[in-house]
Formats: C-alpha cells, structure tokens, sequence
C-alpha cells in the first residue's frame, strides 16, 4: 500500500518506519528495498482487504496521477463490509485499477460493492492480441443510424477495412435482421465518417478476458500510451467497438463529472 498512518497522519513508506493501517487499524510495516516501489505492508498477516491487488509500478503511475487525497480510500457499507478502492475522485467516483486476470464474481462483487465505479484494465500484456480497425461514425449520427456493419474480425480482413449496407436502400430490414443486402465498402463515404468521428473504432480482440466483455460498469483499457480505450456496445445491432478517450481528457472528466458513466461524453479532438 502507498499509505499508512503514523502518529494519526497518512504517510507514504519511508524506510525503517512503522506505522498503522487506515483501514483495520494493524500494525504496518515499511518496504523500501531497491529492487521494490517503496510500500506499507501488513506486519503480521496477509492484507486486511481480499480485493487489494499487489502493487506494480503501473498501479502507482495511475493512482499518482490523483491528488493524495484520492488515493487508497476506504468503504464502509451499510453492512459492515469494509474495502479500499484505489482511487476515488473528489465527485465520487471510484477507480479501480486492475492487472491480473479477475473472476466473473468478484468482478462482479465489487461493482456491486462500489456501483458508480470505473475499471481500469492494464492491456499490456495482451495488446497483440487486440486489433483496433476502422473508424466508426458516432452512433449518435443520422449517418450511423442508417448503417449496419459487419463486424470486423482478425480473419476476415475485408470487414476490418470496413463493410456495411444501408436501412434507406434495403426497406423492411433492421439493425437486427441478416437478409441479403447491397454491400459498401467505408470508401464511398469516408469524408462523412471523418466528420462524424467521434473515437469510435471496431476492434477485435483475440482469445479476450470475457469478464470484461460483461462487466456492468465502463471498461478503459490501457495499453500504455497516450490514450485509453473504452469497451463499448455501437448500437442496436449489437457491435461492440472501442471508443478511443485521451488520458489527458480522461482525467479532466473524472475529476468533475459525478457519475462514471458520464466519462468522455463531451468529445474533444486529439491532437
Ligand atoms: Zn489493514
């Protein structure tokens, strides 16, 4: 953990040091060897929180990019049941920032626990098994409304340059109907595309951590640049896409909207 308590005040590691746990009150002790991102550990027992995560250095650089204040912040519910998220803004939003692999129920668990929460998933290790494909117009537009994708897949790279057919040229059909249509290729219209962009992209990830594909609350991958990606279903039809949010924008949002789902929804253009 980043913090401990000593003498009543929340204390980063420093070496040789003792201090408290804010959140069950045990004794803690410093690490602070050179090979290890200086932390506070339990003294005698495993950590009080079964959902605390060992920290990596990944794991600091997020919670750092948060005032102190927002960071290892604890719980109570109703019932007693006591937890430490991450980070948790100051419009209460929480952030949990998540690198090892995670079961259905305790992902499930902790939305639950926390509901206006947001996950944060470390995509480094499977960044090569995750394609990000063609721009898709936001779906919000009257162009997105009248298309209906194929959904683009590592195998079939012709829907991964971008396939799709009209409502307005197949009459009676809808997003949810597969009859034999007029196909396009994203080339006719690109200029309407490129206006109507607003970071959405069809994806493919190859052999994926499904529980994020379920998870109830918004999804941000990080593969370790600028941006974040943002699991998202497209639109009636059922496409799942990723929407593209700089981290710069991110972190504005987080800070000031109240609710996680409300993240990104003001678009601004990167770059
Ligand atoms: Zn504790």
């Amino acid at each position: 953990m980043q913090y401990a308590l000593i003498d009543g005040r929340r204390s980063e590691a420093i070496a040789g040091a003792r201090g408290v746990c804010a959140t069950c009150n045990a004794e803690m002790i410093s690490k602070c060897g050179p090979r290890v991102i200086h932390h506070w550990a339990h003294a005698r027992k495993q950590n009080c929180d079964p959902w605390w995560e060992n920290e990596t250095p990944w794991h600091r650089e997020w919670k750092n990019l948060f005032p102190p204040e927002c960071r290892e912040i604890c719980h109570i519910a109703p019932d007693g049941e006591v937890h430490r998220s991450d980070i948790k803004t100051p419009t209460g939003i929480v952030i949990e920032v998540q690198h090892s692999a995670m079961t259905d129920a305790e992902r499930l668990a902790r939305e639950e626990y926390y509901g206006n929460l947001i996950w944060i998933v470390d995509g480094r290790s499977f960044r090569k098994n995750f394609d990000i494909y063609h721009l898709l117009p936001d779906p919000a537009s009257d162009l997105a409304r009248d298309l209906v994708w194929f959904k683009a897949t590592r195998p079939m790279q012709g829907a991964a340059r971008g396939l799709f057919w009209r409502l307005s040229e197949n009459p009676g059909s809808s997003k949810t109907t597969n009859s034999c249509v007029w196909i396009h290729g994203i080339g006719d219209i690109e200029d309407e595309v490129n206006a109507a962009y607003r970071g959405h992209h069809q994806y493919d990830w190859v052999r994926p951590r499904k529980t994020w594909l379920d998870a109830t609350c918004p999804v941000y991958i990080d593969f370790g640049d600028e941006g974040l990606v943002r699991l998202e279903i497209y639109d009636a039809s059922g496409l799942s896409c990723v929407r593209r949010i700089s981290k710069r924008n991110f972190l504005h949002d987080v800070m000031v909207e109240t609710s996680a789902r409300a993240i990104g929804t003001r678009f601004y253009p990167i770059g």
